[in-house]
């Protein structure tokens, strides 16, 4: 039976080479296999891997019918780089996939924004997901690193929208209690700025 499958963890927990190693195995079976990622990543029709491997993909943009693209294609395996930036109907859409067309859908992204609050995309994968995977990643304490934080100009920050475009650098894998450290730290900062 087709599952819906969601592997969610921080920046850094490979997910992407996951998600290649997965796609790789289903097409060396002789699966007919489709990667998919929203349009939103600046990095369109291509999925990179920071380990250095990358594959060719189709792009979507927010308002795309998943159901209907994927429909008219003859695979047995989507694969969804960064689904955290699905729409909370286009997730639905792909719980019809496997439920009505039996396809496989593997979703890959992060769980959460930079300020620590759930994407719209990974809210209802938790929701509607078969199965639900976190791929560990390390903060630089030693501890496994859950949490995003967000650099602008080597500074820590809390404040801002919660997508900017192709920004990945700017941020970094934190243990919760690391990161809440760097929120004080900043909200001190910020509050010492304003008084001056
Ligand atoms: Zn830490």
């Amino acid at each position: 039976m087709a599952k819906l499958i969601y592997k969610f963890g921080s920046m850094g927990a490979s997910k992407t080479a996951n998600l290649l190693m997965t796609n790789y195995n289903y097409k060396t079976q002789g699966f007919g296999t489709l990667i998919l990622k929203p349009e939103i990543d600046t990095r369109t029709h291509q999925v990179f891997s920071r380990i250095g491997i990358e594959h060719e993909c189709l792009s979507f943009s927010r308002d795309q019918d998943l159901y209907s693209t994927i429909e008219r294609l003859n695979v047995h395996a989507v694969f969804i780089d960064e689904c955290q930036f699905c729409t909370y109907e286009q997730i639905e859409q792909l719980a019809h996939v496997v439920d009505d067309l039996k396809i496989y859908v593997f979703c890959y992204g992060l769980r959460t924004d930079f300020q620590s609050h759930l994407f719209e995309g990974s809210k209802r994968l938790f929701e509607l997901a078969d199965k639900i995977e976190q791929l560990p990643s390390v903060c630089e304490c030693g501890n496994k690193s859950i949490m995003n934080e967000r650099f602008i100009n080597g500074r820590p920050t809390f404040e801002g929208e919660q997508i900017e475009c192709g920004a990945e650098d700017k941020y970094i894998t934190k243990c919760r209690k690391c990161y809440f450290e760097d929120q004080r730290k900043f909200k001190s900062e910020t509050c010492i700025d304003k008084a001056i």
